[in-house]
């Protein structure tokens, strides 16, 4: 099977790139289909989230390269669905449901994903420095993050070790930890969604293997459940960014299948070949 790449961003919200140079990097990589998502908007996150007034240009410029490449690769119109985000409506291809921030008391949020730095003084400020009870509060949200945000992916399950590389953070052996990861990923699994093995991470330096960790790529495998691949690509020189890694790592794990958005909706296949 071809790889697809279902998770990126273009100059509408915080990509390098336009719709069009994504699309002709992903064919010319030999991709099977691309699927844009969007960051929909989150009022006071407009550095990276799309503004309001702009989701209908991204739909227009997204629908025309769907006629562009017809017969050629597959071109799906989602959306990156923030967990606070207001409704978007389903009119869209599918969504990938992500959790990029925490409500702080104070009304603010709390970017998860923004720097080392931010996410320390987020921990010591408002969680009393205490990493696990970051952990709870985040897996709490990533165990309705379908329900809340209407996303059949799960974006990048355990964006919280972002900064986390070596355990610069906290320990992701603390059974704390994986008892609050392990219930959301059992949650999610359930209700069959569909997790993504990203690489954004990687593609950006920040670290060396994707989400999720393996050893919740091994009970997700265990349990039966179901993995994509996307690069949560920001730039058109990494719409395929790691992905023959990732799909070693998920063989190694326990998968020999994924699956693959379609005309006909989601559909399982074999893994990809890069
Ligand atoms: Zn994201
Ligand atoms: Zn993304």
């Amino acid at each position: 099977m071809k790889p697809q790449t279902l998770h990126c961003h273009t100059t509408f919200c915080d990509g390098a790139d336009s719709p069009a140079a994504m699309a002709a990097a992903a064919f010319a990589a030999g991709c099977g289909a691309i699927g844009f998502s969007g960051h929909s908007p989150l009022p006071g996150q407009e550095s990276w989230c799309m503004a309001p007034d702009k989701l209908a240009e991204y739909r227009r410029a997204v629908t025309a390269l769907k006629a562009e490449y017809a017969g050629r690769m597959e071109v799906f119109l989602g959306l990156e669905q923030d967990y606070d985000s207001p409704d978007t409506g389903p009119d869209w291809d599918y969504k990938i449901g992500s959790v990029h921030c925490l409500p702080l008391p104070d009304g603010t949020l709390l970017g998860l994903d923004e720097s080392a730095a931010t996410l320390a003084a987020g921990v010591a400020r408002w969680f009393a420095g205490d990493w696990m009870a970051l952990a709870r509060a985040y897996y709490a949200r990533m165990a309705r993050v379908d329900t809340v945000t209407g996303g059949e992916i799960v974006g990048h399950f355990d964006l919280i070790t972002k900064f986390n590389e070596g355990g610069a953070q906290f320990d992701e052996g603390d059974p704390v930890y994986r008892e609050a990861a392990l219930a959301a990923l059992h949650a999610l699994a359930a209700r069959g969604r569909i997790f993504e093995i990203n690489t954004g991470a990687v593609s950006r330096g920040y670290r060396t293997a994707p989400y999720p960790a393996a050893f919740l790529l091994r009970e997700l495998a265990a349990v039966g459940g179901r993995i994509t691949f996307s690069s949560d690509s920001h730039s058109a020189a990494t719409v395929l960014y790691g992905y023959r890694e990732a799909i070693e790592l998920a063989r190694a794990c326990g998968f020999s299948r994924c699956w693959y958005r379609t005309g006909r909706g989601f559909v399982e296949g074999p893994l990809p070949v890069v």
